[in-house]
């Protein structure tokens, strides 16, 4: 009987994936291209044609604070356009009575992006790159953020037997995991489906 003790939730989590690296496919050349990231950047790099990307990972806010001129009130209003967060200064109307003059931009760093950054729709959050390890089971995603985490998946869904693991956290990596891919009647074919990933 295979016997498994399930992992920590954040175990393979979008963010603690970082460290090892994200795998996934480059936009140039569809090769093998790997996510990762330190307290300030989010990196991209191709193993294949050398491609490269970085971003900041934190995200800033922009916007403008007045007190109305006509109206007295004091005001927020944000800045979401980007190619409008680029001037020092800005002509804003009053939220209040519609007055429009002009204030001062201001830049606040608001977060690091992103601890609860979540995958979607088979793509990494950091660059919305497609993962390497990406296929479909009756039209719903099946995926897995790199080999480590692939092989957890398979070791997972063919044992016999589930435990948590020991400690005081009530979720566990199992719960990541659609009920679909841990449906009894789903499983067999889902350890084949990513079995064959793993030829990647
Ligand atoms: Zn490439
Ligand atoms: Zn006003």
């Amino acid at each position: 009987m295979k016997r498994i003790v399930d992992e920590h939730y954040f175990t393979y989590s979008a963010y603690s994936a970082l460290t090892p690296g994200i795998q996934v496919k480059c936009p140039r050349c569809r090769g093998l291209g790997m996510v990762t990231a330190d307290k300030g950047k989010a990196c991209f790099r191709c193993l294949s044609c050398g491609h490269q990307m970085t971003r900041d990972r934190m995200v800033y806010r922009y916007n403008v604070h007045n007190q109305c001129k006509n109206c007295g009130r004091y005001y927020r209003v944000d800045i979401e356009d980007e190619t409008k967060q680029r001037f020092p200064a800005l002509h804003v109307a009053c939220p209040y009575c519609g007055t429009a003059m002009s204030g001062e931009v201001h830049k606040t760093a608001q977060k690091c992006f992103s601890y609860d950054a979540e995958i979607q729709d088979g793509k990494e959050p950091w660059f919305g790159l497609e993962l390497w390890f990406l296929d479909a089971f009756q039209g719903k995603p099946v995926w897995a953020l790199n080999r480590e985490h692939l092989a957890y998946l398979i070791r997972y869904l063919s044992a016999d037997l589930r435990e948590k693991p020991p400690g005081i956290l009530r979720k566990t990596q199992a719960d990541h995991l659609p009920t679909f891919m841990k449906t009894a009647k789903n499983r067999d074919r889902i350890v084949k489906l990513l079995k064959k990933m793993q030829e990647r």
